[in-house]
């Protein structure tokens, strides 16, 4: 398939740039050749073609922290007083939540974030997955939906003692059976952990022990005090030298949040090229406070953007990642748009890239996947490689984009679904949500 007519945003690492009127040629899940469209549809003129009219077309976006199952959250009562921190969240919104899901209910979580995800042009995810009550091939049906949806993702299930043994040890078998099952170009499988301070020094042995070499772990860390609180009570260390001496950190590691990290853990996350996951909606959302980001770009961490199951539409988490320490710190000078770049383009892609290492991901280069989305933007000013973090910033909105094209096979076409039905989606997951709703109002009376 040849792309012509596209401005392209191609996101090379250090040497971005913008082409007008250029032409994509993808061949199978590739991109084969970049040109401009005069030369290509010359040279290719057999070749099928879809026109793009002049819009941008870009690589499609990353999320490297997802959780599907906080679909049932959206309008979701919580009953009593309103829960006053994060642990209180934890306790009577998410883990009763968690305990509600099935097998049906788990798949009516994906589905939807997955139409959001392909409308908003979100072609790569990184899910941390939790069913305390449905374990066993929980990774499974969320692989099944991703891949009828045709996107591209990552997947684990949180192991934590919360539930008892016998639960702590089913999430440890299906990270490896899914581990050890899943090689494709879609789908990948990582190790989950829920966080610190739902694991015992003994559990996260037992997972260390059980997960491949080869592979990484996905964990919460420090994103409410507790956390820290809770590693020095058990361990007399904070929750990063904690992991370390677990040997849970290292190139595939990703921990999520580090709202609460002090600079000895910036030093070790640096120090042992472990990736570092960044949610700042949620982060607001929670009221758990600002991360160190820009101390810990500074410190060489690998920071990268998610969303923690806000929608999937990451411009959005881009303008929180920019807007957030501006009124943290009381000074617009904080967090640059470069930086938001580094986390959101480049450091997400590469991590994307440790998943997925048959190809690149993230950039427009001959011989990258063919991950790309359609955004029908208007600038009212000049729009350059240089000033591009500022145009999607303050100028694009997740409505403009039309298509998405994942490893070369077109999912959303002039906004409308290719793989996905949203009304009959949708639909089903109204009717399954208040059954979920009831199992949590019951699970949640407990803790009441
Ligand atoms: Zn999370």
């Amino acid at each position: 398939m040849l792309i012509m007519n596209a401005t392209l945003i191609t996101w090379e690492p250090g040497a971005n740039r913008v082409l007008n009127d250029h032409a994509i040629l993808i061949e199978n899940d590739r991109i084969k050749e970049i040109g401009t469209t005069n030369e290509l549809t010359s040279r290719y003129s057999q070749t099928q073609t879809m026109d793009a009219r002049g819009q941008y077309v870009m690589p499609g976006s990353i999320c490297a922290h997802t959780h599907f199952y906080g679909a049932y959250a959206r309008g979701m009562a919580i009953p009593g007083a309103a829960p006053k921190d994060f642990p209180e969240i934890l306790q009577r919104l998410w883990w009763p939540l968690d305990r509600s899901l099935d097998a049906e209910s788990i798949q009516y979580s994906v589905l939807p974030c997955l139409v959001d995800a392909v409308k908003h042009g979100t072609t790569t995810l990184f899910d941390h997955h939790a069913s305390p009550n449905a374990i066993e091939g929980s990774l499974d049906i969320i692989a099944e939906a991703v891949e009828q949806a045709g996107l591209r993702a990552v997947l684990c299930y949180e192991v934590t003692d919360r539930d008892g043994e016998s639960r702590m040890k089913a999430g440890i078998n299906e990270n490896v059976r899914f581990i050890k099952k899943m090689k494709s170009p879609l789908l990948a499988g990582t190790f989950g952990l829920h966080a610190s301070l739902t694991l015992s020094d003994s559990s996260l042995d037992l997972c260390r022990q059980a997960a491949p070499d080869d592979v990484g772990f996905h964990i919460h860390t420090a994103e409410h005090e507790a956390d820290e609180y809770d590693s020095l009570n058990k361990s007399q260390t904070r929750v990063i030298d904690r992991l370390q001496k677990h040997d849970i950190l290292g190139p595939r590691t990703i921990t999520a949040h580090g709202v609460h990290f002090d600079a000895r853990e910036m030093e070790i996350l640096a120090d042992m090229d472990t990736w570092l996951s960044h949610q700042p909606r949620s982060n607001m959302n929670n009221g758990v406070g600002v991360a160190q980001i820009e101390s810990m770009l500074r410190a060489g961490i690998k920071v990268c953007l998610g969303n923690d199951g806000f929608s999937n539409a990451m411009w959005e988490e881009w303008k929180a990642a920019y807007l957030l320490p501006k009124v943290h710190y009381r000074d617009p000078r904080r967090m640059g748009g470069y930086d938001v770049t580094q986390m959101a383009i480049y450091n997400n892609a590469a991590l994307a890239n440790v998943f997925f290492t048959d190809a690149p991901i993230g950039q427009f280069v001959p011989g990258a996947y063919a991950d790309l989305i359609f955004v029908d933007y208007h600038p009212n000013t000049p729009l350059t490689a240089g000033n591009l973090p500022w145009h999607i910033i303050f100028g694009f909105q997740q409505s403009m984009i039309t298509t998405t094209i994942v490893g070369g096979k077109v999912l959303m076409r002039d906004r409308e679904l290719l793989t996905l039905d949203e009304a009959e989606i949708s639909a089903k997951a109204r009717e399954i949500a208040p059954k979920v709703w009831d199992r949590y109002q019951s699970e949640a009376a407990k803790i009441l």
